[in-house]
């Protein structure tokens, strides 16, 4: 299949994007970041605004919102692209046109995501306090707009290949693990989001039915831990079990 360069020789046609702000997340890295924001609704982040768009004015009245569209950059992605992807939800197997997924390999690399708008910062410039969002620190967001659920909320919506929300895994935690959370302040709200990124199984697909399955172990950065954990089988169920939180030693 052919892949292509981005972007493509037509730049008469191109436009110029500035990034109006920079985002600062619970995930440091991409591993473990759910597919969907709603999927991690402890995830938190901030929106910190670059100049000029960090005048106060740009945002009077969206605190009457406790929702927002945020379009951004998927920075980590190549810019190449290609036109059939394989996405994840389906196992890694079947390909799919990329204008037919949410992939994070597409042309112009533009990402949306619905997030939960929790708190407005005017005193320095303007931060906004999101959660429930699926980006990773540092992501450059090119604009936001309040969601408008009546206009734009359609459950009853055909979802192709994604009809309802993945399955979610059972999640389990080491005595050491839970002695490491009860030493935090956070820890409430790190085992909320350590749970629900775990229950989504962050491992990738190829892993899941290997044959050594149960040996494996993994790590998720969240925060400024490093979460070890890996599949086990309770019951004959499939779960996560979380051995260890250790405080991260380098950053991501
Ligand atoms: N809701 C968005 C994103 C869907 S894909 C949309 O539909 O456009 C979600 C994945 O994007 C996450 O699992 C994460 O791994 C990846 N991601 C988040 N921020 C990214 C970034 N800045 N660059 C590349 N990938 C990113």
């Amino acid at each position: 299949m052919t892949d292509y360069d981005f972007p493509s020789s037509e730049a008469s046609t191109a436009f110029t994007l500035t990034p109006i702000g920079r985002i600062s997340s619970d995930y440091p890295d991409k591993f473990g970041i759910p597919r969907q924001p709603g999927l991690a609704s402890a995830a938190r982040a901030t929106l910190t605004l670059a100049p000029p768009f960090d005048d106060p004015l740009t945002v009077r009245g969206l605190d009457a919102f406790s929702h927002l569209w945020l379009t951004f950059i998927f920075h980590q992605s190549p810019t190449r692209w290609t036109p059939l992807v394989r996405p994840p939800r389906l196992g890694g197997n079947a390909k799919h046109g990329v204008f037919a997924t949410r992939s994070t390999h597409r042309p112009n690399r533009l990402g949306l995501s619905l997030v939960e708008l929790v708190k407005i910062e005017t005193h320095h410039g303007v931060t906004l306090h999101l959660r429930g969002h699926d980006l990773v620190d540092g992501t450059p967001v090119l604009d936001i707009k309040p969601y408008l659920a009546w206009a734009e909320a359609l459950p009853e919506a055909r979802s192709g290949f994604a009809p309802a929300p993945p399955p979610s895994l059972p999640v389990t935690f080491s005595a050491t693990a839970e002695a490491a959370l009860l030493r935090r302040r956070d820890g409430d709200s790190l085992r909320e989001l350590i749970r629900q990124v775990l229950a989504q199984d962050p491992r990738p697909a190829y892993h899941k039915n290997a044959q050594n399955t149960f040996e494996r172990r993994y790590g998720v950065r969240l925060r400024d831990v490093d979460v070890r954990f890996h599949p086990s089988a309770s019951n004959g169920i499939e779960a996560m079990h979380v051995e260890d939180i250790v405080v991260a030693s380098s950053p991501a």
